[in-house]
């Protein structure tokens, strides 16, 4: 949890690209999606699926990576190729390169980005719940900064946190996914004036045992 001391109120509030959930590691979580392993190709193509599992593979010449580790264009494949249908962003992801904190985030005019370095692209379900969270920014005109107040920025960071753990997709994620988002709802709620503990947004967020 070393990224909290990083996150502040204002941060919270005037960010677009926001510091989100960058706190954990998946890769030794226990996986309780059953959707399988996903391998693509460096064109965004799904190859092949395993019966149980969820981490994002990429199958380049013939060597598999993680998609983490895949490189920026092939992570933009991927996501557009497989996790943007439905979701109408202004256009397609743009991948950040530049900075390893940041996670996922909308841009002034509507798109959606992803840190390219960002732990959400190790697993399909922290990928998809994280999109939903963008996308629901999206739908309710977030990235219009100009059109909401401070107080009603924060608010907003609140309202979407609270939204992406009622959506069905968020039942598949990880344990230590759900403790990242239980950190940022309780920062979003302080930040937002609300009295709030970590211990009710982790009940919040079904961590285990909470
Ligand atoms: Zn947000």
């Amino acid at each position: 949890m070393k990224k909290l001391k990083r996150l502040n109120k204002a941060k919270l509030a005037f960010d677009m690209l926001e510091k989100e959930m960058t706190v954990i590691n998946d890769s030794d979580e226990l996986k309780s999606y059953t959707g399988g392993d996903y391998y693509y190709d460096s064109s965004g193509n799904l190859i092949s699926q395993t019966p149980t599992g969820d981490q994002l593979f990429v199958v380049i010449n013939g060597v598999t990576k993680n998609l983490t580790e895949a490189g920026a264009q092939i992570q933009q494949n991927v996501v557009n190729n497989n996790f943007l249908s439905g979701t109408p962003f202004s256009s397609g992801v743009t991948m950040n390169s530049s900075s390893s904190g940041d996670v996922s985030g909308l841009s002034a005019n509507g798109s959606l980005i992803i840190g390219a370095n960002s732990y959400i692209l190790s697993n399909y379900s922290s990928l998809e719940s994280s999109i939903a969270h963008e996308k629901y920014h999206f739908d309710n005109n977030h990235y219009m900064i100009d059109n909401f107040t401070q107080q009603q920025q924060k608010q907003n960071e609140v309202n979407t946190y609270e939204h992406q753990i009622g959506l069905p997709g968020y039942l598949d994620t990880s344990n230590s996914y759900r403790s990242a988002v239980a950190v940022q709802l309780h920062l979003s709620r302080q930040a937002a004036g609300i009295e709030s503990t970590i211990e009710q947004a982790k009940v919040d967020c079904l961590v285990q045992g909470y």
